[in-house]
């Protein structure tokens, strides 16, 4: 038998009307004894119909979930809502406020940190509080994420092929509702730990985006998020408003899949790279996708990564150097 969460929230779930309050999180430290951690959250309930549970900055440099998720959490009002929206713009809030992908105070990586413990590390903690106390509240979860400092991606919505193939419709329902460039059958190279699987695993709908990247959020991909955001919630009856005329239609989602782990390329090499194709542009198989050329000395020739499939540049190392084992690129598969 687990511990309660220690987390108290200062927000009521069953109360209707707007509330904006905090996730509190006991954290003794020492700039501050019986201090906590406070997490933003709000929440939007009125009458009856689904909930939805909506989170940003899981890793806490990608902006475009924050950005849409702080800008809902202001401008959603509760006569707008069937059921209840919950939303927690920053979920790994500790590593939002240093702008990094784990948290500062324990080096935690939300998203490989679930089911989480009640007793652990404050990434931890926030774990456990997802898994036993959000979650089961909801019926539609969505996760925005985008690459980060050190990945770039084509903005897609994705969901994941699972055994129970009325969720796994469910769930891609939700992403073709979403309505971003692409859409994505996603497949994880490490699934252990990720709350996707944790939502997953409670028979939730569960939608995962990734935006863009490179540590900031361009004008383009927010649009997308904000957009995308009240599109799953029309999709799920929870928001009855008319969709924006300027919308893109859910049938101009271009579908991409990731049939193998051939979808990936991991650099064997430090040094500079010299990327060679560009993002959602079309490669084939043997197709040059990236020289990573050695910085210690001159003379020296690059080492070459090559396209397995045949697909698009669906993502991309960003930063200018690259170190063993990074993720180099990505090649998504396009559905005919
Ligand atoms: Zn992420």
């Amino acid at each position: 038998m687990l511990a309660p969460s220690p987390i108290t929230p200062t927000v009521d779930f069953e109360r209707d009307g707007v509330q904006h309050g905090f996730l509190r999180l006991p954290y003794s430290r020492d700039d501050s004894a019986w201090g906590s951690v406070m997490i933003p959250i709000t929440v939007v309930r009125s009458g009856t119909g689904p909930t939805a549970l909506l989170t940003g900055a899981n890793h806490g440099d990608e902006y475009e979930g924050a950005v849409a998720l702080f800008d809902l959490a202001q401008t959603l009002t509760a006569d707008q809502v069937a059921g209840r929206v919950i939303i927690v713009p920053a979920m790994n809030y500790p590593a939002f406020q240093a702008g990094t992908r784990t948290s500062p105070i324990d080096k935690g990586n939300l998203n490989r940190s679930f089911p989480g413990r009640p007793d652990g590390t404050v990434t931890q903690k926030i774990a456990d509080y997802f898994t036993r106390e959000l979650l089961p509240l909801a019926d539609l979860v969505m996760d925005i994420h985008s690459g980060g400092k050190t990945l770039d991606f084509v903005p897609f919505a994705a969901a994941h092929i699972l055994p129970d193939k009325d969720q796994e419709a469910r769930c891609f329902a939700a992403v073709a509702a979403f309505a971003a460039p692409y859409s994505m059958r996603m497949l994880e190279i490490d699934a252990v730990g990720m709350y996707d699987t944790a939502a997953e695993e409670q028979g939730k709908t569960f939608v995962t985006t990734e935006l863009g990247g490179g540590g900031t959020g361009r004008a383009e991909t927010i649009a997308i998020a904000k957009r995308g955001v009240r599109n799953v919630l029309r999709h799920a009856g929870i928001l009855a408003d008319a969709p924006p005329a300027d919308g893109q239609p859910a049938e101009a989602s271009r579908w991409l899949d990731m049939p193998s782990a051939d979808c990936f390329r991991f650099a064997e090499d430090s040094g500079l790279i010299e990327a060679c194709v560009d993002l959602g542009q079309p490669v084939r198989a043997g197709d040059l996708l990236a020289r990573i050329h050695p910085i210690g000395r001159t003379g020296l020739a690059p080492s070459e990564y090559r396209a397995a499939l045949d697909g698009i540049l669906a993502a991309r190392h960003f930063p200018g150097l690259v170190k063993a084992g990074d993720c180099i690129a990505v090649v998504g598969t396009v559905e005919h």
